[in-house]
């Protein structure tokens, strides 16, 4: 058998979350993993809200060390798990939302006000004055169609709303969005300027931030520096030309997860450093939001699956594994470290781990496990994963929330059966009668 190709980082060393017994089994949270599994069954995700608290600590008390006001908000869209979202919000960060359903989510949590940020577009009338209602700290605003929408709201209300503005700046390297992207008002083409005089000409609407949110899974503190050079530039210009300042700087998230972060030997605090040398050169003071999504959730749950099929294949093995790519979404960037619940110690081959769906997607093309293993550890799992999952193929995972040393399941194989007769129209259906028994 070949080498793997990259020398695996010790991944079980990077997280506080993860460790190894003396016999060698992945504990995660301080549970057996092989007895996790026996206990739950397989496909499982295990969502650990203890390392939810930390990730916002981190990120947040980081920035917080090295500039004078910081607040963070998670991105509820990469998340929307109960136990991440109180995670969330006994740790001090508030909620950043898009869509009706999510501020339905931000609602039932109680969340409001100064911990809520409303961002999106093409909100309808309904939902910019449910919205507005909530009296968010920023209602973003990125089309002029939603100007006038959420202009009407704030009438309707009688209140005025603080609004901010997102602005779309030239890419300053890898881990951005890309440039001809459709979000933001676009700064070169002068479309900004002119979103900000119709805002600031309207009592109803109270201009307050600036909305720099261009990362995705970003590695590079200084590509994430160069894109905040460009927007306290953006932002000394609009002040020179317009006399219009932006109490609040929201950055936005985009940063890679904490742990694919450590593997590279780069921290919350190296891109800290970056924005406190970058947002030096402002021309006035302003309030810094984070929003991250990913750096919060993705390394706060691990998949637990067993391996269902093994092809022989030259080069690398493919094991299929009942936990499956319509939960593991393989969305642009994603990576899923796959590693053994046993033998991490002994001699490993290189595999590739993919599911039973007719699918071509991989779950981990790079993982080097011991021969005949059968139980696996999926990391890296908790964002832009089950908030994305499809009902379709292979069984979706228990859900299963692991706090404190008690373990709750959130989702089963029955919540998904629900699901699924109300989703496709088969709920209306009676059982069919079963055929009566050959005698
Ligand atoms: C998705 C999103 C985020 C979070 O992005 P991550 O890559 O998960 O950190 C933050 N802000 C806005 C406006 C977003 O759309």
């Amino acid at each position: 058998m070949t080498a793997p190709k990259h020398a695996e980082p010790d991944w079980t060393g990077l997280s506080a979350s993860l460790d190894r017994a003396t016999d060698g089994c992945l504990m995660i949270e301080g549970e057996r993993a092989d007895r996790l599994a026996g206990r739950l069954g397989t496909p499982a995700l295990v969502v650990l809200p203890a390392r939810v608290r930390a990730n916002v600590r981190e990120i947040t008390d980081a920035f917080a060390r090295r500039l004078p006001r910081v607040r963070t908000y998670f991105a509820l869209k990469s998340c929307y798990l109960e136990p991440v979202v109180s995670a969330v919000l006994e740790a001090g960060a508030g909620l950043e939302v898009m869509s009706p359903l999510e501020l339905d989510i931000a609602q039932a949590m109680g969340v409001r006000e100064a911990d809520l940020l409303v961002n999106g577009f093409g909100h309808t009338q309904a939902f910019a004055k449910r919205a507005v209602d909530q009296e968010p700290a920023l209602f973003t605003l990125d089309s002029f169609e939603d100007i006038e929408t959420v202009s009407r709201a704030a009438r309707a209300s009688g209140t005025a709303v603080s609004v901010g503005l997102r602005v779309s700046l030239p890419a300053t390297g890898p881990g951005m969005l890309d440039d001809d992207t459709k979000l933001g008002f676009t700064w070169q083409d002068g479309q900004f300027t002119r979103a900000l005089a119709r805002v600031e000409a309207d009592p109803a609407l109270r201009v307050t931030g600036l909305l720099a949110h261009q990362l995705s899974h970003c590695v590079s503190p200084a590509v994430f520096g160069a894109h905040l050079r460009n927007v306290a530039d953006c932002l000394a210009r609009t002040r020179r030309d317009t006399g219009i300042r932006f109490p609040v700087l929201d950055i936005g998230g985009g940063f890679e997860s904490r742990l694919l972060l450590a593997a590279r030997g780069v921290t919350a605090d190296d891109f800290a450093v970056e924005a406190a040398a970058a947002l030096a050169a402002l021309p006035y003071p302003v309030t810094v939001y984070l929003e991250p999504g990913r750096y919060v959730a993705a390394d706060a749950a691990v998949g637990l699956t067993r391996v269902v099929a093994r092809k022989a294949r030259t080069g690398a093995d493919w094991l299929i594994t009942d936990l499956g790519t319509n939960s593991l979404i393989p969305v642009p960037g994603a990576r899923f470290p796959v590693i053994p619940v046993h033998g991490a110690d002994g001699d490993r081959t290189p595999a590739r781990i993919a599911d039973r769906t007719c699918a071509p997607a991989v779950i981990d093309a790079h993982a080097a496990l011991p021969a005949g293993a059968d139980t696996l550890a999926v990391l890296n799992a908790g964002a832009y994963t089950v908030a994305l999952s499809h009902i379709w193929g292979p069984e979706l995972p228990r859900v299963v929330s692991l706090d404190h040393g008690a373990d709750r399941t959130l989702t089963d194989a029955d919540s998904y059966r629900r699901a699924f007769t109300h989703l496709y129209g088969y709920s209306a259906l009676r059982p069919k009668t079963p055929a009566a028994p050959l005698s």
